[in-house]
């Protein structure tokens, strides 16, 4: 990586409203808060790994589920207030905080953690690639059979309406403002659009783009994601664009799959700071579309060579008849 870009990657981080902002998300806040604290079993007197620590309020949950020790890693400089946090809480027995990228850092005698965790998750699940870093974290410091907090992540696309592109300028208190939009479509156009749409816009529940085990999961398997798929539109509207969501899900005491802390960031779920990433269509390709109607398209991620922290999205659609159709097909659902 290039040593520049990254060193701004840490600069940025040093805002404090980015982290007001996480903190105040609360569906974060609860994923995290519920997925450690109700789960106290698994963080009893256990070695714990925060990468990427910010503020230090995982590693602070961790202490408070028991851990016996838990390292809070921080590369910016807010590794100082990470330390406040810490002695704020009376917890600095427990969490040392260390202020360095986790790629530089090494744990005392090789020692090895008992669980990871982090909050490594950007734009569209990937974006700034920091998964990259936990990845490194988890082979060089997880004890075998250790946990990842979270342990899998799920990225989905749905095709949808984005009124706020299209829809809105039919009519701006009372006045029409359409060529003004299609101007201001023109200039975003190669541009994703990080909004919080209404569930109202999906035109479809969503299929599975990528589905990541975080026990296992490898860094090629971040470079370049591909789909091709087929959906049947549930719900009629004016296609418009795709949109991107993801979630993640964290190991419970249990071991039960309806135990584990699911946090969604979809747009039928409670408003996050990732909000959704939307890949807007140009006009030619926009339609109205008629409930089970098939859609075609192939989503290409794939970094960009230039800043591995970013992607290059790309959208293409296909001719519906022309595809494969997945099996079962999900096409016609009711003709089927
Ligand atoms: N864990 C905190 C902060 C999450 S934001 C919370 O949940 O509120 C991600 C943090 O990880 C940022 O503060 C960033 O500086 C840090 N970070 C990213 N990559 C890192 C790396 N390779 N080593 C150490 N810290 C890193």
């Amino acid at each position: 990586m290039n040593s520049q870009v990254d060193e701004q990657y840490f600069v940025d981080y040093e805002d404090l409203e980015i982290h007001e902002l996480m903190l105040k998300d609360r569906p974060r806040q609860e994923a995290y808060h519920n997925a450690i604290l109700k789960n106290k079993q698994l963080f009893k007197d256990k070695v714990i790994l925060d990468v990427g620590a910010g503020t230090g309020i995982l590693s602070a949950f961790c202490a408070k589920a028991g851990a016996k020790r838990v390292y809070a890693v921080e590369a910016s400089n807010l590794a100082k207030l990470a330390l406040n946090v810490i002695e704020e809480n009376g917890l600095s027995e427990v969490v040392k905080v260390i202020h360095s990228r986790v790629e530089d850092f090494s744990l005392p005698d090789d020692e090895k953690v008992d669980i990871i965790v982090s909050e490594w998750m950007g734009f569209y699940l990937l974006h700034e690639g920091m998964l990259d870093s936990v990845i490194f974290a988890r082979n060089k410091f997880l004890k075998d059979g250790g946990l990842m907090f979270p342990t899998s992540a799920t990225l989905y696309v749905a095709p949808c309406s984005v009124p706020s592109r299209y829809q809105y300028w039919d009519n701006v208190d009372g006045i029409k403002m359409n060529t003004f939009g299609e101007m201001l479509r023109n200039v975003k156009s190669h541009k994703p659009e990080i909004t919080q749409i209404d569930a109202d816009c999906l035109l479809h529940e969503g299929t599975v783009v990528s589905w990541f085990n975080l026990e296992t999961v490898t860094l090629e398997e971040l470079d370049n994601i591909n789909l091709q798929e087929v959906v049947a539109i549930q719900k009629s509207g004016n296609h418009q664009g795709f949109c991107l969501w993801f979630d993640c899900g964290f190991p419970s005491s249990s071991g039960k799959f309806e135990d584990m802390t699911i946090f969604s960031t979809s747009p039928k779920a409670p408003e996050t700071h990732w909000k959704q990433c939307i890949i807007v269509l140009p006009p030619n390709a926009c339609e109205a579309m008629e409930e089970n109607t098939p859609i075609a398209f192939k989503l290409s991620m794939q970094r960009n060579p230039n800043d591995v922290r970013k992607y290059n999205l790309e959208m293409e659609m296909l001719d519906s008849d022309d595809v494969e159709h997945p099996l079962p097909c999900n096409c016609f659902m009711t003709k089927c």
